[in-house]
């Protein structure tokens, strides 16, 4: 064990020896192991077992041996561990250049196992069952607007029945639609990808459908407003009408089959669909009655950004869940043109994370916690920013973490 090297020079120079009780990722597998590190590396230590939902005790400090070994939890271990580091004392003994063990700062692996239950079976996910040589002809069953009175520009809820064919897909997933006519070079439009908005049993839980929820692209160019090509023919599409859908694609978005683990959502104008399929396996009652097998027991946290209220997506299916839910569903908005955030300026879903960051870091240092964002790219700096003041509030590190994360199957990015 390594002694003390004091501090002499301003910087932290105590060796920290813990004890580190690895729990695994969902499963129960326990490990423990001694290691000596010194005070700059405790901290992306402390994060790692955290994360993994180990627990860490410090058993002494620059070789005194504490009388009372500080002990984290995964919830508290990170900060806790700090504060008592750096409240241990300092001995001034020097007897620098004396060898550490090798200190054990990386990351702890995450587990690829399949007893993981919160890491999804990605070889069960169906991908690319359509090709765009030889799309599936789907056949529109309903087109209606998701907007009301007051809300900006046009979002629609559309749906195609997929009888005839083999096409079926999970939640999280997504679709191609290629749109009919012909681009300026008079050769067929290419695909455009869509997000899944309903669950693997579609809207009516009968199975055969798919839905999206598709904005329509609108925007000024030297003077003249220009609309998107498959956005606007989707916009307009009428029941009863052919179109040609690829795939399904993606295993970013999946949701983990533990019933149990923790969902926080961020999302942006359609980036809502894929959260709608989650909330619908969730919390649809006839979904629950057809999925005796996923009963969510989790916590699940929306947070939802839109320019006005009349912009909110799903409203009243969120609402109901709230009521019935109330243990289990979190709904946070930010309507930046009706909010105003903390400095006074439009409230967007940065300014939200911000305001929850202890509890989203608490829920993250579990590990059955998952994240998920979607929407425009634009979305992502600001919730990167966010998420690195929330996690220096908490003493964390978000560069360190974040590559964690996803390394673990717990941070799911799609935006565009
Ligand atoms: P196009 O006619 O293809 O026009 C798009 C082009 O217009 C851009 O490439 C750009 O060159 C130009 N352009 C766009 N905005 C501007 C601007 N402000 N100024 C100047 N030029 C501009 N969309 C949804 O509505 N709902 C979804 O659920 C959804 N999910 C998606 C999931 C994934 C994985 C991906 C990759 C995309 C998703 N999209 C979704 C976006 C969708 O694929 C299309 O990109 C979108 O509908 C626009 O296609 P379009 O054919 O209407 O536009």
């Amino acid at each position: 064990m390594r002694v003390s090297t004091g501090n002499t020079s301003g910087v932290d120079s105590r060796m920290f020896t813990v004890v580190i009780e690895s729990l695994g990722v969902g499963r129960p597998r326990r490990a423990t192991r001694q290691l000596t590190v010194p005070f700059q590396q405790l901290q992306s230590l402390l994060q790692s077992v955290a994360l993994r939902g180990g627990r860490l005790k410090i058993i002494s400090v620059d070789g005194q041996p504490l009388a009372d070994p500080a002990t984290a939890d995964p919830a508290t271990a990170a900060p806790a561990a700090a504060a008592e580091a750096s409240s241990a004392p300092a001995e001034a003994a020097a007897s620098a250049g004396s060898a550490a063990e090798p200190v054990a700062a990386e990351p702890l692996a995450a587990d690829p196992s399949p007893a993981n239950k919160t890491a999804v079976a990605h070889a069960d996910v169906p991908v690319n069952l359509y090709k765009p040589k030889d799309p599936f002809i789907g056949t529109v069953v309903d087109n209606y607007s998701l907007l009301v009175d007051g809300a900006i520009g046009r979002v629609n809820h559309i749906t195609f029945d997929l009888s005839g064919g083999n096409l079926h897909y999970i939640e999280g997933q997504s679709i191609g639609i290629i749109p009919d006519g012909t681009d300026a070079n008079d050769k067929p439009h290419k695909l455009r990808l869509y997000s899944i908005a309903s669950t693997r049993h579609g809207d009516n839980i009968a199975d055969g459908t798919v839905s999206l929820c598709v904005r329509q692209l609108e925007y000024e160019k030297e003077g003249q407003t220009i609309y998107g090509v498959c956005s606007t023919f989707l916009c307009d599409i009428k029941p009863g009408a052919k179109v040609k859908i690829t795939g399904p694609v993606g295993k970013e978005m999946l949701l983990p089959p533990d019933e149990d683990a923790n969902i926080i959502m961020f999302a942006t104008g359609t980036g809502i669909a894929p959260m709608r399929a989650y909330l619908r396996r969730m919390f649809e009652p006839a979904e629950r009655t057809k999925n005796p097998e996923y009963q969510f027991a989790g916590k699940a946290w929306l947070f939802m950004g839109a320019p006005k209220t009349a912009n909110l997506l799903y409203e009243e299916d969120l609402q109901r869940y709230l009521t019935d839910f109330p243990e289990n569903f979190r709904y946070t908005k930010a309507i930046s043109r009706e909010q105003q955030n903390a400095k006074g300026g439009r409230m967007y879903i940065q300014d939200r994370v911000l305001e929850h960051a202890e509890e989203i870091f608490t829920l993250i240092e579990n590990p059955k916690t998952h994240v998920y964002m979607c929407g425009l790219r634009g979305m992502e700096p600001g919730i990167d920013e966010a998420m690195t003041a929330a996690a220096a509030a908490k003493g964390l590190n978000w560069a360190e973490l974040r590559p964690q994360l996803k390394k673990a199957e717990r941070w799911h990015v799609e935006t565009y």
